[in-house]
């Protein structure tokens, strides 16, 4: 069969705008690495499937980040803005009419994150490739890795992993083939997503913004004590400081210690910010406030009055007061004040430290996890190479780059999955 579409990755991006091009009567040849496709989508939100978010685009927007210069007021904040075209046809409503038309219910939760109803992240990988097995113009092809794509002698030669499919070892598509890039970033590579597009890319004279890993725990220099591994902190909010000031600052939320670091939903957000400073072999200060509610003077008075009513207890056992007890063997080596102090012994000076360190425990950020653990890749292929209508490279016409291959990265709450179906969805309406 003749090809006009030719799409390197089945994950959601891929499916996407596979799905999308044979809609439109396009033919269309899916090559896939894995023995199958859309293992990533399949293992996300815990298997539930984020897929979307219902906030309007303007919130959206700052949720979605990018290092390329030029696309941003303020660097790895808002790339949404190269994406306003793509989400002006396709964004949350469409996407969730295109699952709900497929016979996928979802609902809206917490947060205005969508799931499918049926809590399955596996119904929305079928609704995909049942559409596209369904479709007798598209051919899927698993166990076929594509190595390399170059232009040569007026033809696309795309050559793929000898050993996985023989048939396409090496093949020469016309020109007027499309081809739709899709495999993804670096994150959790398992799945298949090893970073093959970038070399692509680079080969083809595209820029590639060195990928990092992205909504991650957070590794610290002080000992986290034992106690206090696997321990959940809610209603606490974390700030991340450079030397000279704040550069985040994440809203109320839940976090918890690991082993080495802090992990959890408002970490993996700063992890976004953080991760380029990091690699470049700064450390960061992370600043722990555990009592976000209060001002440090609405505090103060409640630690004046606690310390008024239960003077002659003794500080280490009053600290669960203020503290959850599995805090404790944090607490107490840093405040400096005697653990057997009765409360009315303290003085001013030790129960503005008290304050103080409630207000913004510090932790030496060092660096992140790895790949293994990172939810996405930040960096990747430069958008000014890419027209963010289309998706088409700037530089190798008929060359589509989508997904998170490109330099885009969001937030958690549906905003990483939606840019893969839309950037796959543009791509998949140009093609
Ligand atoms: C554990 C986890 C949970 C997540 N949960 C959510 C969530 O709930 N909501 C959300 O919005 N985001 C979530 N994400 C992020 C989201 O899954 C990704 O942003 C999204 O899957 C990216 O889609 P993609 O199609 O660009 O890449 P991928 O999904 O990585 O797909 C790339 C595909 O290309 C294939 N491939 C790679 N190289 C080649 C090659 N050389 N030849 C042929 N095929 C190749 C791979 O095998 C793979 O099938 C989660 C990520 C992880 C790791």
């Amino acid at each position: 069969m003749e090809y006009d579409v030719v799409v390197v990755g089945g994950g959601a991006a891929g499916l996407m705008a596979a799905c999308t091009a044979a809609q439109r009567g396009r033919h269309v040849l899916l090559l896939e690495k894995m023995d199958q496709a859309g293992r990533k989508l399949r293992i996300t939100g815990k298997g539930r499937c984020n897929l979307t978010n219902t906030n309007p685009l303007r919130d959206t927007l700052p949720h979605i980040g990018s290092s390329t210069a030029g696309t941003t007021k303020k660097p790895g904040q808002s790339g949404g803005v190269w994406l306003r075209n793509a989400y002006g046809r396709f964004f949350a409503p469409e996407l969730m009419e295109w699952f709900e038309q497929r016979g996928v219910p979802l609902n809206t939760e917490r947060g205005n994150r969508v799931y499918p109803a049926s809590g399955k992240a596996l119904d929305i990988f079928l609704a995909l490739i049942g559409e596209l097995e369904s479709n007798p113009n598209v051919t899927i092809r698993k166990n076929t890795t594509v190595k390399s794509i170059k232009v040569e002698n007026g033809k696309w030669k795309v050559e793929s992993d000898a050993s996985a499919s023989k048939e396409f070892s090496s093949f020469l598509f016309p020109l007027s083939t499309r081809i739709i890039l899709a495999t993804g970033g670096l994150s959790y590579p398992t799945t298949g997503s090893t970073g093959a597009g970038y070399r692509i890319c680079q080969e083809l004279g595209h820029t590639i913004i060195e990928p990092l890993p992205s909504l991650v725990a957070l590794k610290c220099q002080e000992k986290i004590p034992q106690e206090l591994v696997g321990f959940q902190l809610r209603n606490v909010q974390l700030s991340i400081l450079n030397s000279q000031s704040p550069i985040f600052n994440s809203p109320i939320g839940e976090m918890t210690f690991v082993n080495d670091g802090l992990a959890g939903p408002i970490v993996l957000s700063a992890s976004r910010i953080a991760t380029r400073t990091l690699h470049s072999g700064e450390t960061l200060t992370a600043s722990l406030d555990l009592k976000p509610a209060l001002t440090p003077e609405q505090l103060d008075r409640r630690l004046l009055a606690d310390i008024d009513a239960s003077g002659t207890r003794i500080f280490n056992d009053a600290l669960r007061l203020w503290l959850p007890a599995e805090l404790i063997p944090l607490a107490l080596p840093q405040l400096h004040i005697e653990y057997y102090k009765r409360l009315h012994q303290i003085t001013g000076e030790e129960r503005r430290r008290l304050r103080d360190w409630l207000k913004g425990v510090k932790f030496t950020i060092t660096g992140t996890h790895d790949w293994n653990e990172a939810i996405v890749t930040q960096g990747g292929v430069s958008l000014s190479e890419v027209n963010p209508k289309t998706m088409e490279s700037r530089l190798v016409s008929g060359l589509y780059i989508v997904g998170e291959l490109l330099d885009l990265d969001a937030d958690t709450g549906g905003y990483n999955l939606q840019i893969a179906f839309s950037t796959g969805h543009a791509a998949g309406e140009a093609v």
